[in-house]
């Protein structure tokens, strides 16, 4: 059979888009453990989780039946400013390292946000603005989510207030700036207009705030304000819904050209993006239609699943929100301070932790020395920056490329490409430095964070 040549970018029509997200738990024999409210210990019902979330996305949150969730016409309108996302044929890099390998990556960074992060984004908005809310409250570290969504809720004509991490405030203005471009409200966090904020500036002041503080701030605007609800980037399963339309573009794209991929590999931070690149692939395998190898990839100073346990914990270091079986490292995780390459979040979502826990996705971790080797390499031949989170992706491609030329085996390879790294060049900066270190956190500062994990009969 004569090999169809297959284009540099594999892009879709309008027509090809997914219409629908694919909800992967319903061919799941093993289902995700529920959510736990966290004062009674017992599955969270929707009526709680509807106080803080909004309605239609705490449906998606607990349905792990329905397979298929039509995305709403609104959402796919604004899908396609940005969407389909090409998938690249990675020729350029192929050639460079002289692989029989070939290489394919999912770019998702060709939208403002610069990330994945848009697709769940603009599906959280616009639920919350057909639930006639005024707006919504989320936080930020970097600042990839709170950018993301405030373009999604000047789309939608929602109010959006963004708790930012002070030290990130201060220190990383461009994407705060982009906000409020958008016309996002940005609080540095802690801050004195919510009543944890101003005990906690009370107990520390001068702190340069935290991810859990920002959470608790905006959990707190969200439920202490009529008409506002807390929406939240990543780990929560709606969230890897919405970015099912990663994994089923990618298939759509590779069915075009009869290409079976051998290998899948994504980074993982909360889970979102790797999840939603694996869902529609996991699923085959599921139900035994196919076979591919699943890699989800993380760094060595924040690894959940290569290290973390199976447990319940809280989703955030305030112990807010409600507790979720996952791999994870502890609420009360602090990855060392030398680390700058993203990906820096304590548990994962409670998909990914299923099927790692089943075997139908391996993990592995890198070094961030490692993983801006390979950025740099990837953008000097590419032609895109890449975001250090994503190029975790790109190291794992690269090495299984680098494996190939050894043995001489032609696989297949599809990465995701998460997103770019134009905001991240303090972080580039001290690898062209050469200052960046690597940390691989000792047995015993992972035993602290695992002692920050809530104990109760059957989570020991
Ligand atoms: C946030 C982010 C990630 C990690 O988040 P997940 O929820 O694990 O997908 C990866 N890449 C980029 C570019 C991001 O902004």
């Amino acid at each position: 059979m004569e090999e169809k040549k297959i284009p540099y970018k594999i892009y879709l029509s309008e027509d090809e888009m997914p219409k629908a997200w694919y909800n992967v738990r319903a061919d799941m024999t093993n289902k995700p453990a529920p959510l736990l409210d966290g004062k009674t210990m017992q599955p969270i019902t929707a009526e709680e989780l509807g106080k803080v979330f909004c309605e239609e996305l705490v449906q998606q949150e607990l349905d792990d039946t329905t397979a298929w969730f039509e995305i709403p016409e609104e959402i796919r309108n604004f899908y396609k400013m940005y969407r389909p996302s090409p998938l690249v044929r990675a020729y350029c890099l192929e050639e460079k390292l002289q692989t029989p390998a070939h290489i394919y990556y999912k770019f998702e960074g060709n939208n403002t946000s610069g990330s994945h992060k848009l697709n769940s984004a603009i599906a959280q908005a616009y639920y919350a603005k057909r639930q006639g809310l005024k707006g919504v409250t989320t936080e930020t570290g970097a600042g990839q989510w709170g950018t993301a969504l405030s373009m999604a809720c000047a789309y939608l004509g929602l109010d959006c207030n963004v708790y930012m991490v002070r030290c990130s405030y201060e220190q990383k203005p461009f994407r705060r700036e982009v906000m409020r471009t958008y016309g996002a409200h940005v609080t540095p966090s802690p801050s004195d207009t919510t009543a944890v904020g101003r005990k906690i500036l009370e107990q520390f002041p001068g702190t340069s705030g935290s991810l859990g503080c920002a959470i608790s701030e905006a959990v707190e605007a969200a439920t202490s304000k009529e008409g506002y609800r807390y929406v939240l980037g990543s780990v929560l399963s709606q969230v890897l819904l919405h970015q099912t339309i990663i994994g089923l573009e990618t298939q759509t794209a590779l069915r075009k050209y009869d290409i079976k991929p051998d290998m899948i590999i994504g980074c993982a931070g909360g889970g979102s993006n790797v999840g939603g690149l694996f869902a529609p692939f996991a699923g085959e395998m599921l139900r035994g239609e196919a076979n591919y190898q699943l890699i989800a990839v993380e760094p060595v100073s924040c690894p959940s699943l290569s290290r973390g346990v199976y447990r319940y914990d809280y989703c955030d270091t305030g112990a807010i929100c409600p507790l979720q079986k996952m791999y994870t490292l502890g609420n009360g995780f602090i990855p060392a301070a030398s680390h700058s390459g993203g990906l820096r979040y304590h548990g994962m979502s409670s998909i990914v932790s299923q099927l790692y826990d089943d075997g139908l996705i391996e993990a592995r971790s890198v070094a961030q020395t490692d993983v801006f080797a390979a950025a740099q390499e990837f953008a000097k031949c590419e032609g895109i920056l890449p975001a250090p989170e994503s190029s975790h992706a790109i190291r794992v491609a690269m090495d299984e490329a680098i494996k190939c030329r050894e043995t001489g085996e032609a696989k297949t390879i599809v990465f995701g490409l998460t997103g770019t790294g134009y905001f991240d060049m303090m972080a580039y900066g001290k690898h062209n430095d050469g200052a960046m270190t690597d940390y691989v956190p000792t047995d015993e500062e992972l035993q602290r964070g695992f002692d920050s994990i809530p104990k109760f009969p059957g989570n020991e």
